[in-house]
């Protein structure tokens, strides 16, 4: 799918307009004012992106993009910048409220097969307390050959937040016919998808039908524990924790589930994001702000950056691109509404 920049007509949404008039402005070239053909509606092209309201020029917003996206805090990128930190963090989360817009491709798309693998990792917000009681828990879940971060979302490690992230492999079962998510020891992942999308059997057999999960939609957990000192039969390595529909091909082999590319994303968030830092004071200070700075990176992993090891961009990787996106085009789009 190709990205196209129309302005459409925040009245009617035809996207049926012609040019009315030029205008100049002080930092971002002309601009103009286009005027709807179907109810005469006169309204600006930047209408409904992030520029919408911005005088600043578009090349110094997408400057701290980039600077805040190689890892450095509010604070230091405010000063290299010669501004205040609230302005980089309004304009964060500007970008940061184009998600729901661009990841709109990838569900409208079909996919021969998907392999999502979910894992948490954490950081402090405010101040430092048990782990147990923290909101910095953050539950990723990533396709695993094209790398695509399907969802990654803060807050405390509880049921609420593996929902938050299972409502959105939810939307991908409509989309493929073969989707396993694998975990490497967590539960609630595939509970959590269990019991948001599974069925009743449909059977001539007499009874209450049994439940399962959507046809071809696998889940596997590692089994944890130090197995070689266990009494007993040995368990096998990986489960499937939710009854599967009888047509689910069972084709995954074991070294298929193993591998673990969520945590190596870990190491790179760490990197990447200030606020996932070790050992620095540069955590964040609410969960907004957490969530705001999760957004704006799964916007750059997905659809502008090349990953390191596929040397592509996850979106073209998965096929929702053709093409991979500039900060500067990400800043231009209008939003879906
Ligand atoms: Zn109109």
């Amino acid at each position: 799918m190709k990205i196209q920049k129309i302005s459409y007509c925040p009245e009617c949404h035809s996207t049926e307009a012609v040019p009315y008039k030029k205008y100049d402005t002080v930092h971002n070239g002309p601009r103009y004012l286009h005027k709807c053909v179907e109810c005469n509606a006169i309204f600006s092209e930047t209408i409904g992106t992030p520029m919408e309201h911005l005088k600043s020029p578009i090349s110094k917003v997408a400057s701290a993009l980039r600077i805040r996206s190689e890892g450095m805090g509010l604070r230091a990128t405010g000063r290299v910048l010669n501004m205040h930190k609230n302005t980089v963090s309004t304009w964060e989360q500007l970008f940061a409220d184009q998600k729901e817009t661009l990841m709109l491709y990838s569900f409208c798309h079909n996919f021969v097969s998907l392999v999502f693998e979910g894992d948490e990792l954490y950081t402090i917000v405010n101040k430092r307390s048990e782990p147990s009681s923290s909101k910095g828990w953050t539950a990723v879940i990533m396709e695993r050959s094209s790398r695509f971060i399907v969802e990654q979302q803060c807050g405390n490690k509880d049921a609420n937040l593996f929902e938050s992230v299972m409502l959105t492999v939810c939307e991908y079962i409509a989309q493929t016919d073969d989707l396993s998510f694998l975990s490497d020891g967590e539960r609630r992942y595939g509970n959590t998808l269990f019991s948001l999308c599974a069925e009743a059997l449909r059977n001539d057999k007499p009874g209450r039908p049994p439940v399962v999960l959507p046809p071809g939609v696998k889940v596997r957990v590692k089994n944890k524990g130090d197995q070689k000192h266990k009494r007993g039969p040995k368990r096998p390595k990986y489960q499937a924790p939710v009854k599967e529909h009888p047509e689910t091909k069972q084709d995954l082999s074991e070294s298929d589930i193993h591998a673990n590319h969520v945590e190596a994303n870990n190491a790179a968030m760490r990197r990447r994001n200030s606020a996932y830092r070790r050992r620095t004071n540069t955590y964040a200070k609410s969960t907004s702000g957490l969530q705001r700075t999760l957004d704006v990176h799964l916007l750059i992993h997905n659809f502008v950056r090349k990953h390191w090891t596929t040397g592509e961009v996850p979106a073209v990787a998965m096929g929702v691109l053709r093409a991979p996106l500039g900060l500067e085009d990400i800043l231009k789009m209008q939003q879906y509404s």
